[in-house]
């Protein structure tokens, strides 16, 4: 049941009091791009986030002036301006350090799966009718006054993912929203799930393979992110899309239980939902060939340390190590892979058995509290320290200095720099 006959062209709605729509800094921007009295609007997830009463995370605004007009504009006012994707009508204005993506309004001309040739237009409706959700269509003025050609808000607050128009003919457009689709079902839907929009998912899912990585990545990671992405992944099983994107995916049951440690059991300012923890505990039991997946979606070398360790742990994180081995493991992985370790490493532990004792769970929190609060101690001594005790430079002082930092680390990080200069004396005559 939909409700329709809403003239798309007359605002029917209004946004909540939201603080960014009269911030400073929106005023700014909204006051450049209208100096010459264009109409303008806000788009996409702002107004849809701010209808339903969510945190807004970046501002999208639409505009009828070409690109050109808009950096033109934006210059004029001394608003820095970044050509983020010019052909497609996208520049980036930055003020106080937050980002406003402005795209001129424009029609999908010609669509291949992968990418759009477009024009520009000043059609707000045609502009809409390009968009994928109809919750993805609103837009709202600068008064807050909301625009819905689609029922957008019905389907909204029915949780209701909805192409506009028909989900074969949108998916074959443009392969990436079979990945929207499940992110958006994942964060705003509803069972039961619409049986036409997986049917077109399932029809091109071997399709995006053509999709560039970082793309794909980008999607990927915010599904690892939605409330259970567990549930959305094996609904992306299911329509056979996963093994596409992620033949490496095991069994979701240890991403579950980590997701509801991080969002649930534990409360721990510090530790929250994370796309590559989740990745790793989707793939540790499977995987061997992270440099592999790691190619294939574009993750940052960062990112790919982290999975690899993750997914061949150098140290055994639980929750009675010791303090000693803890303080040496958070010391040379820092915290948050520490916190990676650990809550996969609990997951594993629910996920196994049933029966664990009553104060299992105090244990794995107070560990990761000291590893939340964490602070890297300085080793005390450098080179200089060495040098000064008449030893030639040489291979010898860094054996030395690594012989007193083992005794420090295994001491707890607890002698003092005169203790470990008493130290240094004793090796040094040893040698
Ligand atoms: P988020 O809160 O994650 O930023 P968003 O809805 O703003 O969500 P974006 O990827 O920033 O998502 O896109 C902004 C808007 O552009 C969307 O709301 C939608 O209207 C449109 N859009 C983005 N990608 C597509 C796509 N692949 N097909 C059709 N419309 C799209
Ligand atoms: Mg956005």
């Amino acid at each position: 049941m939909v409700a329709h006959n809403v003239n798309p062209l007359q605002a029917t709605g209004q946004l909540p009091p939201v603080e960014w729509l009269n911030a400073p800094a929106t005023r700014i921007v909204t006051q450049a791009l209208t100096a010459h009295g264009a109409e303008i609007r806000f788009v996409g997830g702002c107004v849809r986030d701010a209808l339903g009463h969510r945190q807004v995370k970046d501002i999208d605004l639409a505009t009828p002036d070409p690109p050109d007009q808009v950096m033109a504009l934006l210059r004029q006012a001394g608003i820095r301006v970044l050509p983020t994707g010019l052909k497609h009508g996208t520049v980036t204005a930055i003020v106080d350090h937050q980002h406003f993506e402005i795209t001129t309004l424009r029609i999908d001309l010609e669509t291949d799966g992968r990418r759009a040739e477009v024009a520009f237009t000043d059609d707000w409706l045609e502009d809409a009718k390009r968009r994928d959700f109809t919750f993805n269509a609103l837009s709202a003025n600068l008064a807050g006054e909301v625009f819905d050609p689609f029922s957008g808000l019905w389907d909204l607050a029915h949780g209701q993912v909805r192409f506009i128009g028909s989900a074969h003919d949108r998916v074959a457009e443009d392969y990436l929203r079979i990945l929207r689709y499940f992110r958006f079902y994942g964060s705003h839907g509803r069972p039961p799930i619409d049986s036409e929009a997986i049917a077109a998912c399932r029809a091109f899912a071997n399709k995006l393979t053509e999709i560039s990585g970082e793309r794909v990545q980008s999607e990927f990671m915010k599904i690892l992110c939605v409330a259970d992405p567990a549930e959305i992944l094996i609904k992306m099983k299911g329509a056979e899309v996963l093994h596409v994107i992620l033949p490496e995916a095991g069994d979701p049951g240890v991403l579950r239980l980590v997701n509801w440690l991080e969002t649930r059991a534990v409360i721990i300012a510090g530790v929250s939902p994370d796309p590559i923890r989740h990745l790793g505990a989707l793939i540790c039991e499977t995987t061997t060939n992270v440099q592999e997946l790691a190619r294939r979606l574009k993750l940052s070398n960062r990112d790919q340390n982290r999975l690899q360790l993750i997914c061949d742990p150098p140290v055994a994180v639980t929750a009675d190590m010791g303090e000693l081995a803890e303080t040496k493991a958070l010391r040379a992985y820092g915290i948050e892979q520490f916190i990676d370790f650990a809550l996969i490493q609990w997951a594993r532990e629910l996920y196994a058995q049933t029966h664990l004792p009553p104060n299992r769970k105090k244990i794995w929190v107070e560990l990761l509290e000291r590893a939340v609060r964490w602070s890297t101690p300085t080793f005390p001594l450098t080179g200089q320290d060495v040098m000064a005790l008449g030893i030639e430079p040489g291979p010898k002082i860094g054996n030395l200095l690594a012989a007193v930092e083992t005794w420090w680390e295994n001491h707890s990080y607890t002698p003092s720099r005169q203790e470990c200069l008493n130290r240094l004396f004793d090796e040094a005559n040893r040698l």
